[in-house]
């Protein structure tokens, strides 16, 4: 049976992804900070463990205790994110930071825990879930972006750094899902724009991501599923609301083409 660590699993896609995984004979560890809301996930036989991405003793303390119990981690999805908006001149410096900390210093402090046992067993899957923000500029969301991009271009380091060992990195690019983040990101948005000089924008994001029809986590549950389950997986899945037309869009516009298009639907 595969041992999968899925970081982030108290809510949304990382929520989904465990119970879906543990569903179709994988042996899931569910983890978060959150521990009594991974305790309701016990029934799906899915192991709750408590882990703080941006803590080192906590990362170290979970990955040990997986490898003592399984010996064995063959896939790792790092799912845990935080992500709020506000623009680049709004948002403190310690708050993008902290984002920062959570979104790529988080993704890569588990990857490197997880390496040695990967390398060991000649084999792995190490699921890296970025956003159409890894490819996309949003107006209002500089920090999640930076994060975003970060782990666009890590993941294609380390993707020929660790091919040599067996072990595949594969992007996962969700579109507008439902989960806790929005309603985290808009709260954070409205209380730092109240007297922004960018309320416009602020009031533009709102108003797009009440239009957007958020799709349900389960859609990048299957497609994390089939990305590990690939004899020859792709280096990047997209999926979820809008996904596929925004970053084909990106891919064949020019920077001020694509400007002009997104910069439309903030009117
Ligand atoms: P949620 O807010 O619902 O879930 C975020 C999860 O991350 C929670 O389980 C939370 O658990 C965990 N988390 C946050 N900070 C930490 C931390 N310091 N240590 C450990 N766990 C932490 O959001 P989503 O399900 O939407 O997000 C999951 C991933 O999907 C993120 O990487 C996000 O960027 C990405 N994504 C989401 C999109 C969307 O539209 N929803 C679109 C594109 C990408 P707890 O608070 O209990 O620790």
């Amino acid at each position: 049976m595969k041992t999968v660590l899925v970081t982030g699993a108290s809510s949304g896609i990382g929520k989904s992804t465990a119970i879906y995984l543990a569903q179709n004979g994988y042996k899931v560890y569910g983890a978060a900070r959150r521990i009594d809301k991974l305790r309701a996930l016990e029934t799906y036989g899915i192991k709750p463990i408590s882990l703080d991405v941006t803590q080192q003793e906590s990362a170290e303390t979970c990955i040990n205790q997986i490898l003592k119990e399984e010996g064995k981690i063959d896939v790792l999805v790092n799912n845990a994110g935080a992500g709020f908006y506000g623009a680049l001149e709004d948002v403190p410096l310690q708050d993008g930071r902290n984002m920062l900390d959570v979104n790529l210093f988080g993704v890569l402090r588990l990857i490197q825990k997880v390496l040695p046992n990967m390398r060991k067993n000649k084999s792995g899957k190490i699921v890296n879930i970025s956003s159409i923000g890894g490819k996309i500029g949003m107006p209002m969301g500089g920090w999640y972006s930076a994060g975003k991009f970060a782990i666009e271009g890590v993941s294609d380091v380390l993707r020929n750094e660790v091919k040599q060992f067996g072990i595949d990195v594969i992007v996962i690019e969700p579109g507008g899902t439902n989960s806790e983040m929005e309603g985290k990101g808009m709260g954070f948005l409205k209380k730092v724009s109240e007297n922004s000089a960018y309320k416009n924008l602020s009031d533009g994001l709102i108003k797009m991501y009440s239009d957007i029809k958020a799709s349900d986590p389960i859609v990048i549950a299957k497609l994390i599923r089939k990305s590990i389950e690939a004899k020859h997986p792709k280096t990047r899945y997209a999926g979820g609301a809008m996904a596929k037309p925004m970053l084909f869009m990106r891919k064949i516009l020019s920077d001020k083409l694509f400007d002009k298009m997104l910069m439309s639907q903030f009117k």
